[in-house]
C-alpha cells in the first residue's frame, strides 16, 4: 500500500465517521417527530424527476433559474469524477474509470465543462450576494451567520471548481509532455493549459497531485460542513421533493385521522363513549405546538430549505409589510428541532424547555397573516409546502387553545348553527333565486327525477349581496341551456373550507360528513359551482370522505359550452372595453386552470390585458385562509389594495374575476381607489350573460 492511499484512508474515515455522527444525530431528531406514510410513490418517483431531474420550478425564473440548473446538473456530472477520485485514492489506482472505454472520454469531457460553467456560476451567486442588494437575501429571519453560510459554501464551491479544473490542467499537461496515454478528454482544460507554456512533466505532475489532494480535502470538508449550513439541500434537495405533497393538487390538505375518529362518533346518534377507540397514554395533541408535533416531512423540508427567500418574495402578507415569512417558518422549524431536539434525546418525549416554535419562534400576528394562497409552495424550487406548517400552527391554536381571532370564532360559530360564515337563516339560502325559476333536488327526486348536475351554490353565493348576483346570472345560463340540474337549497350548508384553513379541523369535518351525507343520499355525481374554495374542497378534500364527484368550476362548464357552440357570446356589449382577469389562488394554482377563464374572455370580443403578475404568479387578493372575515394584521397596505393598484394599473375598464371572496376584495379595492365611476368588476358569469343578452 503506498503513502497516499494510506492518507487517503485516514482521512475518507475521519470523513465518514464525522459525517455518520450528523447523520445520526438528525436520525434521532426525526424519531421525535410524527410518522406519515407516503403514497403514490411512482407519481411521486415522476414528479422528482420533473422538478429535480429538469428543474422545472427553478425554470420559472429563467435566467437565474439556468444557471441554477446548469450548476445541478454539472454536480451530478461531476459526482462521476469525485466517485472515480475516491476509488483511486483507496486502490493507488489512477483514472479507474476510464476502464469503461469511450464513453469515458465524454463524461470528462462534460466535468470539465460544467466545471467551468459552475465556476462561473459561482462568481456570479458571489457577486449577487456581495454586491448586489438583492431583496430576497434579507428579511427579518436573515441574521448575519446565514450570510457568512451562504458566502462560506458558495466560495467552497467555487475553490473545487478551481482545484477541478487545476487537476485537468495539469494532468493534460503531465500527458501530453511526458507521452502517456491520456485519460479522458478535457476541452476546456486542453484550452487553459496554454496559460503554462514552459511547465515541465515534472512539475506538472506535481500541481496535478496538488488539485488533486486540495479537491479531494475540500470534498470531504464540505460533505461534514453541510449538514450544519443551509447547503445541507446538495444532499436533501431531491429526496425532499420526493417526500413532498408532489403528488395531489396545491390546495389539497392532509386529513386529520384523529379527527375523523371523533367527529363520526359525535354525528352518530347510536355511538355511545364506549364506542371510543382507546388511547393508548397521552393523546394526541391536536395540531402543531412544537418542532416535534409536525411529521417527519415538515422536519426533512426545513433541513432541505435553501433559505432563497423565493417564497417570502412571493408571500402576499410579506409584500405588504407583515410580519409573516414563509421562509421563517421553515428556518425556525430547524432551528427549533436543533435547539430541543439534544434534550428530547436525553430526557424522551415528555422534555420541556420552556420554549415553543408556535407562540415562541413564530408568533400569532405571523400565523394568521397567511392567506393560504399557496404561492409559497408554488415558487419553492424544491417543493417544500410553507402553507402545511401554518396550518398546523393554526390547528393547534384553534383546536387546543381556542385562540382564533375574535372574528374568526364568530365565523365558526355562525357556520355551526347556520351552515354559513354569515349570521343568516339557512332556511333562507334559496331567497337568492326570488324570480328565477331553480329547480331543488329534493323537489325533483319526490318527482322520481335524478338531475345529471348539482349546482352547488355555496354560502357566499347564497347570502352575498354581491354574489348573489352572479349566481343569479349564472342560472340564467343554465336555464338558457336548459341544463339538466337542481340545487340542494336548503339543505346545502357550508363546505366547511373557511373553517379548514383557518385551523378549526373539527368544524370543517362535521361540515363535510354531513353535505356529503346529502349528496351521497341524491346520488350526486356531477357537481358545478361558481366558487373556486368549494371547488376545491369539495374536488380534491371530500373525496378523503367518501365523497366523489366530477367538480366543474362555472369557469370550465362555460368554457366546454362556448366550444361547443351552445352559448354565443360574439356581441358588442363588451367592445373596445379593456378587460383584465385576477386569477383566484383556488381556481389557478390551486388546481391549475388558468385558461377556462381566459378563453372564455378570448371568446367575448372586448381587448383583454394582463397584470404583471398572472396565471401562476398571480397574487392573492387578500381573502383566503379566512382573512376576509378578520382585520388584516398590521403591514404597510393591505392585500387588497396591492392587488387591485396591479389591476388598476393595465388600464382596464372592467375587472374581472371568477371567485365571490375575489369579488368582494376587489370590489372594496376599487371603492377604496375611488375608481368606481371608471372601473367595474365583474364576475366571468356576468360577461357571459351580459354578452348574451340573458
Ligand atoms: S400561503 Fe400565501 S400568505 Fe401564506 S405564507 Fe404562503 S405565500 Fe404567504
Ligand atoms: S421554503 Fe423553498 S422557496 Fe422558501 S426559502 Fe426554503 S427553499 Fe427557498
Amino acid at each position: 500500500m503506498t503513502s497516499k492511499q494510506i492518507i487517503f484512508i485516514i482521512l475518507i474515515f475521519i470523513t465518514l465517521a464525522v459525517f455518520s455522527y450528523s447523520i445520526w444525530r438528525y436520525f434521532e431528531f426525526f424519531k421525535f417527530t410524527k410518522k406519515k406514510r407516503l403514497k403514490n410513490l411512482w407519481l411521486r418517483l415522476w414528479k422528482t424527476i420533473e422538478v429535480a431531474g429538469f428543474q422545472v420550478k427553478i425554470m420559472r425564473r429563467p435566467v437565474i433559474g439556468l444557471v441554477h440548473a446548469l450548476t445541478f446538473w454539472g454536480f451530478l456530472m461531476i459526482l462521476f469524477a469525485s466517485t472515480e477520485m475516491i476509488f483511486d485514492g483507496l486502490f493507488g489506482t489512477e483514472k479507474m474509470f476510464s476502464a469503461i472505454g469511450p464513453l469515458y472520454n465524454v463524461i470528462m469531457a462534460l466535468v470539465d465543462i460544467f466545471g467551468l460553467i459552475i465556476l462561473i456560476a459561482m462568481i456570479i451567486f458571489l457577486s449577487r450576494r456581495l454586491l448586489l442588494h438583492v431583496k430576497r437575501f434579507h428579511g427579518i429571519e436573515m441574521r448575519p451567520i446565514n450570510e457568512y453560510d451562504a458566502v462560506l459554501a458558495l466560495t467552497i464551491i467555487l475553490l473545487l471548481m478551481v482545484s477541478l479544473l487545476g487537476m485537468n490542467i495539469f494532468y493534460f499537461k503531465w500527458a501530453t509532455i511526458s507521452h502517456h496515454e491520456l485519460k479522458g478528454a478535457y476541452p476546456v482544460s486542453e484550452f487553459l493549459s496554454r496559460l503554462f507554456p514552459f511547465i515541465t512533466a515534472s512539475a506538472a505532475w506535481t500541481w496535478y497531485q496538488i488539485c488533486w489532494w486540495t479537491h479531494i480535502t475540500l470534498i470531504f470538508i464540505f460533505a461534514n460542513i453541510l449538514p450544519y449550513s443551509k447547503h445541507f439541500h446538495v444532499f436533501l434537495a431531491v429526496p425532499n421533493v420526493f417526500i413532498s405533497k408532489v403528488d395531489k393538487p396545491l390546495g389539497y390538505i392532509d386529513n386529520m385521522e384523529n379527527i375523523t375518529k371523533e367527529v363520526k362518533m359525535m354525528m352518530d346518534p347510536n355511538a355511545s363513549f364506549d364506542d371510543a377507540p382507546e388511547e393508548e397514554g397521552n393523546p394526541e395533541r391536536f395540531g402543531a405546538l412544537d418542532a416535534d408535533d409536525l411529521d417527519w416531512t415538515h422536519y426533512f423540508n426545513s433541513l432541505a430549505c435553501t433559505q432563497c427567500g423565493r417564497c417570502t418574495s412571493v408571500c402576499p402578507a410579506n409584500i405588504t409589510g407583515k410580519l409573516l415569512s414563509p421562509r421563517k417558518v421553515m428556518m425556525n422549524t430547524r432551528y427549533r428541532m436543533k435547539e430541543k431536539g439534544p434534550g428530547l434525546v436525553e430526557k424522551g418525549r415528555d422534555y420541556d424547555d420552556g420554549n415553543h416554535l408556535v407562540l415562541g419562534y413564530l408568533t400569532e400576528e405571523e400565523l394568521w397573516a397567511c392567506t393560504m394562497c399557496n404561492a409559497c409552495a408554488q415558487e419553492c424550487p424544491i417543493d417544500i409546502n410553507q402553507p402545511s406548517i401554518i396550518l398546523e400552527a393554526r390547528r393547534y391554536l384553534v383546536m387546543e387553545e381556542s385562540k382564533a381571532p375574535a372574528e374568526l370564532n364568530t365565523i365558526f360559530t355562525n357556520i355551526e348553527n347556520n351552515g354559513a360564515p354569515w349570521q343568516f337563516s339557512q332556511h333562507d339560502r334559496m331567497l337568492w333565486a326570488e324570480g328565477l325559476e331553480v329547480p331543488v333536488m329534493s323537489d325533483l327526486v319526490a318527482k322520481n327525477k335524478k338531475p345529471e348536475y348539482l349546482f352547488w351554490v355555496g354560502s357566499a353565493g347564497a347570502i352575498d349581496d354581491r354574489y348573489k348576483k352572479v349566481v343569479r346570472e349564472f342560472v340564467k345560463i343554465l336555464n338558457y341551456l336548459k341544463l339538466d340540474y337542481a340545487v340542494l337549497g336548503i339543505e346545502e350548508s357550508d363546505s366547511g373550507d373557511v373553517a379548514r384553513r383557518s385551523g378549526n379541523e373539527m368544524l370543517y369535518q362535521m361540515q363535510a360528513l354531513s353535505n356529503i351525507e346529502v349528496l351521497n343520499g341524491y346520488e350526486v355525481k356531477k357537481i358545478i359551482t361558481c366558487d373556486p374554495h368549494d371547488f376545491n374542497t369539495i374536488k380534491n378534500e371530500y373525496p378523503d370522505f367518501g365523497g366523489n364527484y366530477e367538480v366543474h368550476h362555472h369557469t370550465q362548464f362555460l368554457q366546454k359550452e362556448i366550444e361547443k357552440g351552445t352559448l354565443n357570446v360574439n356581441s358588442d356589449k363588451f367592445a373596445g372595453k379593456k378587460i383584465t382577469y385576477h386569477d383566484p389562488c383556488y381556481l389557478g394554482r390551486a388546481n391549475k386552470e388558468y385558461n377556462a377563464p381566459r378563453d372564455i374572455l378570448k371568446a367575448i370580443p372586448s381587448v383583454k390585458v394582463e397584470m404583471e403578475k398572472n396565471r401562476s404568479f398571480a397574487m392573492c387578493c387578500g381573502a383566503g385562509g379566512g382573512q376576509m372575515f378578520k382585520e388584516a394584521e398590521k403591514g404597510d397596505k393591505e392585500v387588497f389594495i396591492d392587488r387591485t393598484e396591479q389591476a388598476l394599473d393595465t388600464g382596464a375598464d372592467i375587472i374581472c374575476t371568477a371567485c365571490p371572496f375575489c369579488m368582494t376584495m376587489l370590489t372594496d379595492g376599487i371603492k377604496y381607489k375611488n375608481k368606481e365611476e371608471e372601473v367595474k368588476n365583474y364576475d366571468i358569469a356576468e360577461l357571459v350573460s351580459i354578452s348574451m343578452g340573458l
